[in-house]
């Protein structure tokens, strides 16, 4: 379910287009649904069903603050989270969640392309 809402400016600080609360996909009310945004927040909600939602975030959490260790770069840090990884390498393959692998995101945590 997508829901329009100020929450993601604020949740994010700003930083978010869409962020995903499981079972609810949230969009920023000054931004344009694209196929591509819907995509990419519907590998976030397969991603927190397998990992039994708040494993997920706490997972999520843990590997931000790793990869600011690893970057210094707060963008880059979390563009590189495994779960961001994956889901911006395929926001754009509409097909792509009618044939993932579970865990598919796990392949994302060495790099960015797990080729
Ligand atoms: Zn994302």
């Amino acid at each position: 379910m997508i829901i329009k809402t100020r929450l993601v400016k604020i949740l994010s600080f700003g930083f978010a287009s869409g962020m995903c609360l499981y079972p609810f996909v949230l969009i920023g009310k000054e931004i344009e649904i694209t196929e591509r945004l819907v995509n990419h927040e519907r590998i976030h909600l397969k991603q927190q069903l397998e990992t039994l939602i708040l494993p997920f975030y706490l997972w999520y959490f843990i590997e931000f603050l790793i990869r600011i260790l690893q970057y210094r770069n707060f963008e880059k840090a979390y563009r590189n989270i495994s779960f961001e990884r994956e889901a911006y390498y395929y926001e754009s393959h509409i097909e792509y969640l009618n044939h993932r692998k579970n865990y598919a995101w796990t392949r994302f945590m060495g790099q960015a392309d797990p080729g």
